[in-house]
């Protein structure tokens, strides 16, 4: 059995709405789907509901960006159950703060001559959260890049002319509210950490570890046969459960299909029975 753990719907960055999400899942014979969309699960009933009849495990998630120096530290938290929760309570705040955000850079981008608007970007993202991939789509189609990976490079990631900082959580603390809430938090792509030496990384793992991480997502779309099985072993040593995900984006991420990432990616069901044990009530 094959399973797609990280993905991303039309509610935060993603370009397919969540029953296509579930669709898709179902069509390519998938046993389990996580929807893990950026700050929100406003996805989850529509994708329950398109669920429904059919023998996909569907797994309510979420993916938290955390406040961390060095570089980009992503928390995909698996069955965290939509409603309230010492988690859940916290998902408003955290998008709120996104809407500040994108404002700051769109009166950037304005500065810098590229000017934009909030209603152009609240109308490329649909319903559901905005984020900077909707701001770098905007940009392709106004010709002030050609594409939304430039306009990362040269304008909207972090330490560019145009990047916004915005709330986040501490590690410690999401990865405590993730407990509390009897989710199953999971360290996201940890090659965006910046992380360059092994006794850096060994540390940053041990900590986690303490305050209480399951797993690290070491089957990852984007990462190489080798990569795969370096993170695996590393997890291992700091009894980590590997996980692993497509991070589809539909549209917005190009030639990244789900389940399967760029053709060569399989996450075996095996590590999701491994990680299921770990959340309460499952
Ligand atoms: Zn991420
Ligand atoms: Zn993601």
């Amino acid at each position: 059995m094959i399973v797609d753990l990280h993905t991303h719907s039309t509610v935060s960055d993603g370009s397919d709405a969540p029953s296509r999400l579930v669709r898709l899942a179902v069509e390519r014979g998938l046993g389990a789907l996580a929807l893990t969309d950026h700050d929100t699960q406003e996805g989850w009933e529509e994708a329950a509901q398109a669920a429904l009849g059919t023998d996909l495990e569907l797994i309510p998630g979420v993916e938290l960006s955390l406040d961390y120096p060095s570089g980009g530290m992503h928390l995909v938290v698996l069955w965290l159950t939509p409603g309230p929760g010492p988690l859940q309570d916290h998902l408003l705040e955290l998008q709120e703060g996104r809407v500040t955000r994108n404002a700051e850079i769109v009166a950037t981008l304005g500065e810098l001559g590229m000017p934009i608007t909030v209603a152009e970007i609240d109308e490329e993202a649909g319903a559901g959260s905005v984020g900077r991939p909707h701001i770098a789509a905007v940009m392709a189609r106004k010709g002030y890049v050609p594409d939304i990976t430039t306009a990362f490079e040269l304008w909207l990631g972090h330490g560019r002319p145009a990047y916004a900082d915005r709330l986040r959580l501490a590690p410690d603390e999401a990865i405590r509210l993730a407990r509390e809430s009897g989710a199953v938090p999971i360290l996201a792509h940890p090659h965006t950490l910046g992380i360059t030496t092994d006794t850096a990384m060994a540390d940053l793992l041990t900590d986690l570890r303490a305050w209480g991480l399951v797993g690290l997502e070491a089957v990852y779309a984007t990462y190489r046969r080798h990569e795969r099985e370096g993170y695996s072993d590393l997890a291992r040593r700091f009894d980590l459960i590997p996980s692993g995900g497509s991070d589809y984006h539909g549209t917005y991420k190009t030639g990244l299909e789900l389940g399967c990432g760029y053709g060569d990616l399989a996450v075996p069901g095996s590590l999701l029975d491994e990680l299921r044990s770990h959340a309460a009530g499952r």
